[in-house]
């Protein structure tokens, strides 16, 4: 489906040309991240049913519950929340629909009324009010000249902008060359010291190369940036690049016996430590906080299999909140798989152009919601489809779009 690779925009006109392959490319594009977004759910039927799931697309709805300390499933978005304004959140872990119980004021759930008043386990960050990153702005921000995506952390799964989250010359984000990042995982400044145990695992945990020096000298941009950088003179460092004390950091000491009550760790890939052999060969619990030199982290494509699940390490991780990061379920990348597999076989049942657009339709609904893509641009998509899609669009070919269009549009009706 990609075009030939060659510019195709020609010079008088360069700001308007797009060929037709690359604006389909770019709807269809937007259709695979609709779908990878709300994890192949169709958006029929509540998810409450389900109770906390591991990982769905939530929304909140700042015309019901203004405060921000709700989130609601896909389907309730399009059902119980049209006309709203309804702030999308992307996915979260562990959630558990909220649509319709005491925080929404009497206004009841379409698809689900049976609700317990709240979900005690759900939580709330200042995404749900509309606000994103350390400089809490909103998403699209109505004063930023130019919209900058914004990336997720794993663990507290706020979103940050690239210039916020203490990037420079040493910590740069991994790309490849045409630019796109070259991460599985991010883990913001303000989550990376209880995860600074990362540092003693070996290179390949992390996205780039370049990351293993990122602790030598990390200078904090002032802007967005809550800890400030006094100590960059250290350089008492193992050989990873961190810097290992053998003092506990401020937690209070873990030798209690309290391992029973976390569910056994999975088999690890790389062998089995059922046996109580720790791959780090040491107390992660001991590893300095290193709160100084707060910085982001960018993890490797497979980086949580290398993840130790000992006893010791098991119990770290669910004291610090961050035992999801041993679940494969977890994963965006086994989220975006799942979805991946589910649109395929939805394509596949869509095969044939004029079946294709009628079931399009309650798609439509979706994408409307999370790209703000009209169901126009979508009876353009399979429109176009019969265009030759190497030649550039001109203003002349819009307009004989357009109206046939509205002919096309008329006999449907
Ligand atoms: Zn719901
Ligand atoms: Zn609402
Ligand atoms: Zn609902
Ligand atoms: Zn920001
Ligand atoms: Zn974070
Ligand atoms: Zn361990």
């Amino acid at each position: 489906m990609a075009g030939d690779g060659s510019d195709t925009a020609f010079p008088d006109e360069a700001e308007q040309t797009v060929t037709l392959n690359e604006y389909i490319d770019g709807i269809e594009a937007e259709e695979l991240e609709a779908d990878l977004v709300l994890g192949g759910d169709d958006g029929n039927e509540c998810t409450y049913a389900g109770g906390y799931l591991k990982r769905q697309a939530v929304f909140s709805c700042i015309t019901c519950v203004p405060d921000g300390v709700a989130g609601i499933c896909t389907a309730c978005c399009i059902t119980c929340h049209e006309g709203h304004e309804v702030v999308e959140l992307w996915t979260k872990r562990n959630f558990r629909c909220d649509c319709g119980n005491s925080k929404f004021g009497g206004h009841l759930c379409k698809l689900n009324p049976e609700k317990d008043p709240e979900n005690p386990a759900n939580s709330y960050n200042h995404n749900f009010k509309g606000f994103y990153c350390t400089c809490g702005r909103p998403y699209p921000d109505p004063e930023a000249k130019e919209q900058v995506e914004m990336i997720q952390c794993c663990i507290c799964e706020d979103w940050f902008h690239e210039d916020h989250i203490g990037l420079d010359s040493i910590v740069k984000m991994p790309r490849d060359e045409e630019g796109e990042p070259l991460y599985e995982d991010f883990i913001c400044h303000k989550c990376s010291p209880i995860c600074y145990f990362l540092k003693l695992y070996p290179e390949t945990i992390w996205a780039s190369s370049k990351q293993s020096s990122a602790s030598q000298a990390f200078t904090a941009d002032s802007n967005g940036l809550e800890e400030d950088s006094a100590d960059q003179a250290d350089t008492e460092k193992n050989e990873n690049g961190a810097r290992v004390d053998h003092l506990s950091v401020e937690k209070p000491s873990v030798e209690d016996n309290c391992a029973e009550d976390i569910a056994a760790p999975e088999k690890s890939i790389l062998g089995d430590n059922s046996g109580g052999n720790c791959k780090l060969g040491m107390d992660v619990d001991r590893t300095s906080a290193d709160l100084e030199k707060a910085m982001p982290f960018f993890m490797s494509k497979g980086w949580r299999d290398i993840l130790c699940r000992c006893g010791t390490c098991t119990k770290v991780y669910a004291q610090r909140g961050i035992a999801h990061l041993t679940d494969k379920d977890d994963s965006i990348e086994e989220y975006e798989k799942v979805a991946k597999q589910k649109r395929e076989k939805k394509l596949e049942q869509q095969e044939g152009a004029e079946a294709n657009f009628i079931n399009s339709l309650n798609h439509v609904q979706k994408i409307e919601i999370l790209s703000g893509i009209s169901d126009i641009k979508n009876e353009l998509h399979s429109f176009l489809q019969s265009f030759d899609p190497s030649k550039a669009v001109t203003s002349e070919d819009v307009r004989s779009i357009f109206e046939n269009l509205a002919k096309k549009k008329q006999r449907l009706s």
